[in-house]
Formats: C-alpha cells, sequence, structure tokens
C-alpha cells in the first residue's frame, strides 16, 4: 500500500508514461457517465451522441498528421498499432516480396512483430545505427531489394530521443515503391508530422506519451497512391472498416484527440521551454568529469537527456538517483542480472556504459525550480558515490 503523504520524487520520466492533461480528463468525464452509449448503436440518440463524438476525434487525429478521417484505425496504443501495421502487411503483400527492413535501435514493439515474422519465414535486415544515433542513409539504400515489401524506421527513439530523417527515408520508399511504417509514439505532438509531406504509408501513434490516456492510440493506413492494405490481426464485428473489431472506446478516444489539440497548440512554446530545461540540465551535470551524452546532441526530442556516467556503480547510481527523480536507466534489472539496453548497445556503448546510464524524461509539467534541484542533487550524488574512486569505464 503507498500512503497518500508519502514522498514523492521529481517525475522525469515522460517517455514512459505522462499524467494526463485535466483539460483532457474534463472532455472525457461526460463520455463515462451520461453520453456513455455505444456508438455502433444506430437506433436511439445515445449511440448517435457516441458517434459524432468519435466522428469529431477522428478528424482531429487525421488533420494532425496530414491524413484523412477515414485513414485513422483506434487501437488499444502503438503496440497494437505496430503489430497491425507490421504483420498485417506481411501477411496482405508476401505474394509481392518476404524481405523487411527494420533498426536495431526500435522499440520491442517494432522489433518484437519483425522477430515474429522472421520466424514464420520472413527475411530480416536490422540496420545498424552510427555513434550518434542516425541511421547510415547509404547502407540504408543499399539494404534496399527487389524483393522489399516494407520497411519501419521510428520517428523519435523513446530512450535517446534521437530524431531520424523520416521526409529523406519515406522519399526513398516512395521512389522505390516499397512501404514506408514509422512508430511516432515518442513524436506526435513534440515534432510536426505530415503522412503527405514525408512520404509516410502507415503510422503509429498513442495517446499516453503526449498527456492523453492509456489504452488508446492510432495505426494511420494510407487508402490513395499507393492505397495499402493490412490484413486485420482481430476479427470480430467488423468496426473500423473490420480493420480493428471490439467497441470503441468512446472516453479515451475523446481524451486522444483533445491530447493531441493541446499538444500542436503548444507544441512551439513547449519545444523552446523545454529545450532550454534540457540545455540548463545537461550544462551542470557535464560539468561533471566522465558524464557523456548518449545520442546526438541537438537532432533529439526536447525533452530528452540521456547520460552515462563513468567511475559509479551502476546499481549505486539508480538506486542514488531514487530519491532525487523518477528516471529510467539503460538497464532492466531482472532479480540478480541487469540488461544492458538495446538501443545503447546499438550506439557503441560498452555494457558497463550502457548500465551506467540515465535517461532524464522533461515534460510539460517540468519546472525550471525543479530542473535545477535535480541537477544540484544528481551531481552531489554522483560525486558521494565517487569518492576515492577512479573515473573510468
Ligand atoms: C511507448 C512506446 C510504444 C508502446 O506504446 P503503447 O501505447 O504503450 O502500446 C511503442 N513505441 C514507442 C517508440 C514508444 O515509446
Amino acid at each position: 500500500m503507498i500512503e497518500q503523504n508519502m514522498y514523492r520524487p521529481t517525475y522525469l520520466d515522460c517517455h514512459s508514461t505522462t499524467p494526463v492533461d485535466p483539460r483532457v480528463v474534463e472532455v472525457m468525464i461526460p463520455f463515462f457517465t451520461t453520453h456513455f452509449g455505444n456508438p455502433a448503436s444506430t437506433n436511439h440518440l445515445y449511440g448517435w451522441e457516441a458517434e459524432t463524438a468519435i466522428t469529431q476525434a477522428r478528424e482531429i487525429v487525421a488533420a494532425a498528421i496530414g491524413a484523412t478521417s477515414g485513414e485513422i484505425i483506434f487501437t488499444s496504443g502503438a503496440t497494437e498499432a505496430n503489430n497491425l501495421a507490421i504483420k498485417g502487411v506481411a501477411e496482405s503483400y508476401f505474394d509481392r516480396g518476404r524481405h523487411l527492413i527494420t533498426v536495431q535501435t526500435e522499440h520491442r514493439a517494432v522489433l518484437d512483430p519483425f522477430d515474429y515474422l522472421q520466424s514464420l519465414g520472413f527475411d530480416l535486415t536490422l540496420l545498424s545505427v552510427q555513434p550518434d544515433g542516425f541511421i547510415d542513409l547509404d547502407q540504408f539504400q543499399q539494404s534496399l531489394r527487389s524483393d522489399t515489401i516494407l520497411v519501419s524506421v521510428m520517428a523519435a527513439n523513446n530512450e535517446i530521443g534521437v530524431l531520424q530523417p523520416i521526409e529523406v527515408i519515406g522519399q526513398i520508399c516512395r521512389d522505390r515503391h516499397i512501404l514506408f511504417h514509422t512508430d511516432a509514439a515518442q513524436a506526435i505532438g513534440k515534432i510536426p508530422l505530415h503522412v503527405e509531406k514525408m512520404s509516410i504509408d502507415l503510422m503509429s501513434l498513442t495517446a499516453h506519451k503526449v498527456y492523453g490516456p492509456k489504452g488508446i492510440g492510432a495505426l494511420y493506413i494510407r487508402k490513395h497512391t499507393p492505397r495499402v492494405k493490412v490484413a486485420p490481426q482481430l476479427h470480430g464485428g467488423g468496426h473500423e472498416h473490420g480493420m480493428r473489431s471490439g467497441t470503441l472506446y468512446t472516453p479515451q478516444i475523446v481524451g486522444f484527440a483533445k491530447a493531441i489539440q493541446l499538444a500542436l497548440t503548444e507544441m512551439d512554446h513547449e519545444t523552446q521551454r523545454l529545450t532550454q530545461l534540457r540545455e540548463n540540465l545537461w550544462c551542470t551535470l557535464s560539468s561533471l568529469e566522465g558524464v557523456f551524452l548518449n545520442g546526438h546532441p541537438s537532432q533529439r526530442l526536447p525533452g530528452n537527456l540521456n547520460i552515462s556516467v563513468a567511475g559509479v556503480d551502476s546499481e549505486a547510481l539508480l538506486l542514488g538517483m531514487q530519491p532525487i527523480a523518477a528516471v529510467s536507466s539503460g538497464s532492466a534489472c531482472t532479480s540478480a542480472n541487469a540488461n544492458p539496453s538495446h538501443v545503447l548497445k546499438a550506439l557503441g556503448r560498452s555494457t558497463p556504459q550502457a548500465l551506467a546510464s540515465i535517461r532524464f524524461g522533461l515534460g510539460r509539467f517540468t519546472t525550471a525550480q525543479e530542473i535545477d534541484a535535480v541537477a544540484t542533487e544528481t551531481v552531489a550524488m554522483i560525486q558521494s558515490l565517487r569518492h576515492g574512486r577512479k573515473i573510468l569505464f
């Protein structure tokens, strides 16, 4: 049981999830209670109300990425959207080719569906990245084959925040008539996205990384030039043009649209503010010897800072952070064993470097005072851990 008045460290884990903005909660509430109808009920007011709300939400989500309403399929989040896109395309196009391409630094919700397809007999190319986290565009072009059916490259990385050159990748795929999918779970509402300008054929979205509720997301599926075919992965009542059966979750969908709307309105201002806070944090932390930045210094999400710290025990570092701030690290601990992050390893970081890392995820509710305090306390904590030790990995 967690006590109500327990001390709460500063929340700096916004790449894991974000709080729901109170303005989003407000528009969701009526759809739990008075406007609770099933949008598929076409015979009464309750159904019409829900259907109208969903139509509006779908238009907002579509417009946010330069798409049309008919190209948006609501899902339970980005994991499901990635699965639907990747497995759905593989199933629909396998008679055209069996070759698929993705990148080593993708989220597990992309890598695992590709691994699964590989186990079914598809041929997978896993592109490596450069030390700054970018894919090598020459290597990428050389990997394209006449039997390549799908390329999947994320817009913004969830660990190091690196923004891949999506527009360039999209154009290369379009020229070769290869479908292009992007996991934009971290990117939506943080950087401009446009499916036409960026030649994107499929795009995965989620609400809970952008101050919306958990359990809702969407897959954009291009309808024209080309019309993309995706085999459904959930069969049932034929909702979402048969692409994703299951009663639509009206409150979450309404909240998702509101969250996107707010993020777009505030994007320019937030980008400036968070970049400044992130730079302040980095400025203080990098005053210490042996603190390294992971990922490209500027081509990254404004709220992302990922560092490796030399000369400290990785477990002690994470324990030391716990009272200061809620952050993530490049190690996924499973009782006795710590697994280094596959993303940091792909950048060429050693296992000790990857393990002794901290991911700071700043967000809408992060204040300058919080960042000042966290920066100072983190420096002091690292200094105390290093007491008398050589600052080497
Ligand atoms: C969080 C995240 C996901 C998973 O999204 P859910 O909506 O939680 O399923 C997928 N990809 C990336 C890049 C993410 O950051």
